[in-house]
Parts: C-alpha cells; sequence; structure tokens
C-alpha cells in the first residue's frame, strides 16, 4: 500500500469516529440544555461545560467534513457566551439553543461528510542515498577534477558534454542538482532557456549552479530566472562550489521538523498527526499535559501546537510554564484554537505564545501553516547555536553533544568516540594565501566531515581550525578508520590558492570511552593529548587511544 493510500485510510478510520462522536455527542448535548434550571445561580456551571462541548465540536467539524455543522455550532457557542456575559438563562434562551442543537443534528445527517481534502504531498522522500548531481561540462579536463572533488565529498556525480543527453538524463535519471558549464555567448543563452522547460515539471526545481564567464547584467538576470542559485567564473574554485552545493541541497533536505501537539480533543489530534507525518514531519501528542515538559526534553520539538481551551489547564497557562525555562525561548508556541474572537486571541498571546492557527483548518492548510513555521524556527534557532563559517556547532554546544553523548552511551552500555581534529600547518595557509583561502579550507572540511559522518554523529568547529566529533556506538578502531578515509579524501583535495593549486592535511587524535565513562573534559583532554602526540610524529595521521579490553 503506498503513502497516500494509506493516509487515506487512516483518515477514513479518524472519519468514522468523529461520526460515531456526533451521534453520541449530539443527545447527550440536547439532554443538557433539556435539563438546564431556570435559575442562572443554578445554571452557570451546566452551560459553561454546554458551551465548552460546543467550542469543540465548533474546531473539529469542519476538519472532519462537515463544515455547515462546524460554522453553527460556533454561532451556538457565541449565543452561550453572550449568556454567560449577561448571567442570564431564561426559558426563550432554552428554546433557542434547543433550536439550535436540533439543526446540528439536522445537518449532521443531511451535510453528506465531504471527503477528506487531498493529502497534501509527502515533502522529501529522499532515504538515505547520496545526492545525485549532474553536470554539463564539455572541458574533459575539469570535469574530470570537477568529478573527483564532488565525488570525495560523497556525491555521485553525472556527466554530460551535450544539452540534449542531459535532457534525457533528468527524465529518466534521479537527479538532485545541476551544474552547467556554459559559453559566455549565443550558444549558452539558450541552453539558459532550454532549463525553464526542464524545470518546469518537477514539484520543486532542481538547484543549479552555472559556471561562466559571462558576468553582464542580462545574462545574471537569466542565470536567475532560470533558477540559478550560484554562479562561477573560471578558474573555478571547487572547495567554494562543493560549499554552495552543499547549501543549496541542505537547505532542501534536512532532519524531519519536529511538533509537538497539545489538544484535548483526541480525535482531533490524531488527524493532525496523520496529516502532519504524511508530510515527513514527526508528530508527538502530548496526553497528559503534567508531562509537557518532560516530554519536550525528550522530543525536542521545533514546534508546539496548543490547544487553547483544555479542561483543566489552559493553553495560555501551559504556554507561559514553557516560557518560564529560557532554554525554550526558541521553540514557537502556536495556538490551534478554534478561538476567533480578536480580543481574546489578543490575551491569550499577552499571555505566552508567538502565534494563532485558527480551527478548523483543511489539511493543506495545516501542512503549509506548519511548516513554515518550523522552518523558520529551525533555521533561528541554527542561526544561533551554529558557527557562521562552516554552519557547524559552536564550542559551548558541542561540548554540550558530548556530554549528552556520553551519558547516552552510560546508560546504554554502548561504546562512543570523542574526536579531535586539527588541520595541519594552517597558519602558512593564512599566511601564504590570505585569510579568506583560509576560510575556504576550513569550510571543506567542515563540509567533508559532514558528508563522510553518519546522521547520528556530531560536529563541531571548536575552535579556529579545530574540530571535534562524537561518534556514538562506534569503537576507538572504527572511528579511526573512518577518519582515515576523510584524512585521505581531504588530503587529495586542491585548492586555489594566489599562486596556483596547493593541497592540506589534518590530523586527528581519538579518546576512547567504554563504561565506565569518564567526565566529557576528560574525553576531550585525552583525545587532545592523542591528537598532541599525532602532531608530534609528522602530522597527516590519526591516533586512537586503546580501549580497556576488560569493557565491552
Ligand atoms: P599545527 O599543524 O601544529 O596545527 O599548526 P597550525 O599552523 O595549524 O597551528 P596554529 O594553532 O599555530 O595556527 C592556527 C591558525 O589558524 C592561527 C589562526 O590565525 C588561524 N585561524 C584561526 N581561526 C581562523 C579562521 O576562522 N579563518 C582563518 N583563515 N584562519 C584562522
Ligand atoms: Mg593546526
Ligand atoms: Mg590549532
Amino acid at each position: 500500500m503506498d503513502k497516500a493510500e494509506q493516509l487515506r485510510q487512516q483518515l477514513a478510520v479518524l472519519a468514522d469516529g468523529f461520526r460515531e462522536r456526533l451521534d453520541s455527542e449530539l443527545p447527550a448535548l440536547e439532554q443538557m440544555v433539556r435539563e438546564l434550571p431556570d435559575s442562572w445561580a443554578l445554571a452557570s456551571g451546566s452551560l459553561q461545560r454546554i458551551r465548552e462541548q460546543l467550542h469543540k465540536l465548533a474546531g473539529a467539524a469542519g476538519t472532519f467534513g462537515y463544515p455547515a455543522l462546524g460554522s453553527r455550532a460556533r454561532e451556538l457557542e457565541l449565543q452561550v457566551r453572550v449568556l454567560t456575559e449577561h448571567q442570564q438563562c431564561d426559558h426563550p434562551a432554552q428554546q433557542a439553543l434547543l433550536k439550535g442543537i436540533a439543526e446540528l443534528a439536522l445537518l449532521r445527517r443531511s451535510e453528506t461528510q465531504e471527503s477528506p481534502l487531498a493529502p497534501p504531498k509527502g515533502v522529501d522522500d529522499r532515504v538515505d542515498r547520496p545526492h545525485c548531481i549532474h553536470v554539463l561540462e564539455q572541458d574533459a579536463h575539469f570535469a574530470k577534477r570537477l568529478n573527483h572533488t564532488l565525488e570525495s565529498f560523497g556525491y555521485q556525480v553525472v556527466l554530460h558534454t551535450q544539452v540534449g543527453e542531459l535532457r534525457h538524463a533528468l527524465n529518466t535519471n534521479q537527479a538532485d542538482a545541476l551544474i552547467l558549464d556554459i559559453a559566455a555567448d549565443v550558444q549558452g543563452s539558450t541552453v539558459l532557456g532550454q532549463l525553464g522547460p526542464m524545470q518546469a515539471g518537477r514539484s520543486t526545481p532542481l538547484p543549479l549552479i552555472l559556471i561562466s564567464d559571462n558576468e553582464d547584467f542580462d545574462f545574471q538576470l537569466s542565470a536567475v530566472r532560470a533558477g540559478a542559485q550560484g554562479l562561477f567564473s573560471r578558474p573555478v574554485d571547487l572547495a567554494k562550489l562543493e560549499d554552495r552545493l552543499e547549501r543549496c541541497l541542505n537547505s532542501l533536505q534536512s532532519e524531519p521538523f519536529r511538533i509537538m501537539l497539545v489538544d484535548d480533543d483526541e480525535t482531533l489530534a490524531q488527524r493532525y498527526q496523520a496529516v502532519l507525518i504524511n508530510a515527513a514531519m514527526r508528530v508527538e501528542i502530548v496526553n497528559d499535559p503534567r508531562r509537557l515538559l518532560e516530554q519536550m526534553d525528550a522530543f525536542m520539538p521545533d514546534v508546539i501546537l496548543m490547544d487553547i481551551n483544555m479542561p483543566d489547564y489552559s493553553g495560555p497557562e501551559l504556554a507561559q510554564m514553557i516560557r518560564l525555562d529560557d532554554n525554550w525561548l526558541r521553540v514557537p508556541v502556536v495556538y490551534l484554537s478554534a478561538e476567533t474572537d480578536v480580543t481574546r486571541q489578543k490575551d491569550a498571546l499577552l499571555k505566552a505564545g508567538d502565534d494563532f492557527i485558527t480551527k478548523p483548518i483543511s489539511d493543506n492548510a495545516l501542512v503549509n501553516a506548519v511548516y513554515s513555521r518550523a522552518q523558520r524556527a529551525r533555521l533561528l534557532s541554527q542561526a544561533l547555536a551554529r558557527d557562521s563559517l562552516t554552519g557547524l556547532l559552536k564550542h559551548a554546544d558541542i561540548k554540550e553533544q558530548v556530554e549528552i553523548e556520553l551519558e547516552r552511551a552510560c546508560r546504554t552500555h554502548r561504546p562512543v568516540s570523542i574526536a579531535m581534529i586539527d588541520i595541519d600547518h594552517f597558519k602558512s595557509v593564512n599566511d601564504q594565501h590570505g585569510h579568506a583561502v583560509g576560510d575556504n579550507v576550513i569550510r571543506a572540511l567542515a563540509n567533508l566531515l559532514r558528508q563522510r559522518l553518519r546522521k547520528i554523529d556530531r560536529l563541531g568547529r571548536y575552535g579556529g581550525e579545530e574540530f571535534v566529533a562524537v561518534l556514538p556506538d562506534c569503537h576507538a578502531a572504527d572511528a579511526k578508520r573512518i577518519l582515515d578515509e576523510i584524512r585521505v579524501a581531504f588530503n587529495e583535495l586542491q585548492f586555489s590558492g594566489s599562486n596556483g593549486l596547493f593541497r592540506c592535511s589534518f590530523s586527528a587524535g581519538i579518546s576512547a570511552c567504554q563504561a565506565p565513562i569518564w567526565e566529557a573534559s576528560e574525553q576531550l583532554e585525552s583525545a587532545d593529548a592523542k591528537l598532541y602526540l599525532a602532531k608530534s610524529q609528522g602530522r597527516n595521521c590519526i591516533i586512537a587511544a586503546t580501549e580497556r579490553s576488560d569493557a565491552s
């Protein structure tokens, strides 16, 4: 069964559940209204419950395919709110409510449940395969160098010499990005012109990087219009080109967004969950708000979707609790609520919380609303925690990761390796080629490490040209093997300097760590000591500590 069909079935089951719920809730609601006492003093509690019921219906019915029923429920909710505000509950008011609820029941029968909206498209279904880059390049010598560099960064490269060949390949093959070397003449412009139709058939256009010596305004404009995200002139700085490519691809594909849902309406929460999961997000529902903070610690959400009206605790109260802890400042709390009254929305936002999404909401609108907020939150928090040159974790954050992974390893009795990596004779790179070229080298090593290490590994820029990698579930000997491969690949990279191409190398020290686990600082010191040894033994090598044989 494909993903779309699976979602359809899931939504259908939830819709059935909602229909059954209506069949029991509407008669119960009618009963409550019928039994309303005549005096305000006795009726206020029941009225409050009736209002809550109507509020929930108003929020959910539209989503489950009963839009008219939902809006009628909202009108009734307002009616009850007016009664509450005027502290009034007389016979005519009761009759009016009964009439309204009878209409709801009628709508339940007459309104044929609209089929759930078309399931939103999954966002990125690329599993763990290498990114596939199509290259159009006629200079065989440069093509070979480009190919070699990109492959050492873990990309799969398909070379073409003719546009027709490229067009055919794009129709039939996997493709994640394009690099086109186009002439500065009419022929180049023709190639750009042909790109539009090639990109048009795709749901998202392929990231495009151009190599061309044409730098005039009109050309750059048509390049941008064709979707170019990078323009390089010859001689091409391959480290820079790879860095650009990495950034284009990274913005498309990163870890799935983590969304936390706090809503007392279980059917509705499950529906939102199904819809968001289908759009490649990870979703966790908080069933017991008392465990909210604990669950947040474990799940690390990017966004929290919070209902406003819940039986025991209000959304704004929970949001205020989240805001007591500065660590959660970067996580937006978005109210997902049937509240349409602007003043009340404002009241909720004044207490805590960042934004509103109004229920009912269509599936696609929900995905878009949540996706854009999650994306923005992720970007912001990355900007805060990440180093601007390399995009890696900063000193304090990678240190924290070392602590977290050591703790985990201790708990699970698994090994973990910490590696300290330092570029060799980097000072002379700066001295010979300038600081900007030095920056390129740092960025290239950062990208190489990021590409070659596993998803679960953590990577940070520890200092100027020094990196720390944390490799969970990895013995020191395995870590050494992996880093040795990266060392060889790095040493083969050619950088463009002020007087031609040059190469660099790095050295690394690896701490061995198995239970009993030491302190993070001890681990880092041990890795640093091994790094020092590697430097003294001639550089361009890696030394790992020996693991204790009594622990495994
Ligand atoms: P070794 O092989 O012993 O590591 O020698 P080294 O020259 O690499 O070591 P050293 O620590 O003496 O020099 C590191 C240099 O890195 C000094 C500093 O100017 C430079 N550096 C630090 N941060 C940056 C940066 O962000 N960009 C550039 N271009 N250079 C940096
Ligand atoms: Mg160094
Ligand atoms: Mg250093």
